[in-house]
């Protein structure tokens, strides 16, 4: 079982950790701990570099299975040995702005639900880039330029982000959550870590945000397309 050092620091860029398996087929290693994000949410994995006894691995991609991270480790050079002392770091520029994305789009969220009501059926992002699909029945260029503007208004409040993780029973009690789908979360699933921005949005979420709206940047509504009779599509883009 990793423990997930992103879900309570999402600052952390570098990390000690012990490897604890190694997958030959895969080139795969999981760790006691890491600070990797393995996707998820529409967010999408992180990469970076685990040194272990002088040799620098790049990690090409992260993906969970079950309580574990997988680490997959590119080059060709002989794998570790299960025990070894490693310390991993990310791709912070690909993180961070993965961050802002990830915030800017809760952001985008929070602000059409409380101006039109809408509700998110999809997203999807890369770094300072992404997509969110909203159960609106219209969509104009006027509305669209209505949406850029109320969502860098709100960036611009500065509003802090806070990270909780609570028990299930706790979570379920908190009507804001309902409305994105917390019902849905699988009955095994004892804690729920929850994302806010502080008197925007409140979501659970498993992703990495920034502290601060502040952080994010400039929101620029790309482009929108009908996606169906009640589903809108609307891209935005960070600066
Ligand atoms: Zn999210």
């Amino acid at each position: 079982m990793t423990e997930l050092l992103y879900q309570t620091d999402a600052y952390l860029q570098e990390f000690d950790a012990v490897i604890a398996s190694v997958i030959e087929e895969s080139r795969a290693v999981t760790l006691d701990q890491s600070a990797f994000y393995p996707g998820g949410g529409g967010q999408p994995c992180d990469l970076g570099s685990l040194l272990v006894n002088d040799v620098t691995y790049p990690v090409d991609k992260v993906k969970k299975q079950g309580d574990d991270i997988l680490h997959f480790l590119g080059g060709d050079a002989p794998l570790p040995a299960p025990g070894s002392a490693s310390r991993g770091t990310l791709d912070w520029a690909r993180r961070y702005k993965l961050m802002r994305t990830h915030t800017a789009l809760h952001v985008l969220c929070g602000t059409v639900f409380r101006d039109y009501g809408a509700l998110v059926t999809g997203g999807d992002m890369e770094p300072l880039k992404g997509r969110m699909d909203f159960e609106f029945e219209t969509m104009r260029g006027e509305l669209v330029r209505e949406i850029e503007a109320a969502v860098n208004k709100e960036v611009a409040q500065a509003r802090d982000v806070r990270v909780k993780i609570l028990p299930r029973e706790e979570a379920f009690q908190i009507p804001d959550l309902i409305r994105t789908k917390i019902n849905l979360l699988p009955e095994g699933i004892q804690q729920v870590r929850t994302v806010e921005i502080v008197g925007l949005d409140l979501q659970a979420d498993g992703g990495t945000h920034v502290r601060n709206t502040s952080e994010v940047g400039t929101i620029r509504v790309a482009d929108y397309k009908s996606k169906g009779a009640i589903n809108k599509r609307i891209y935005i883009e960070v600066e």
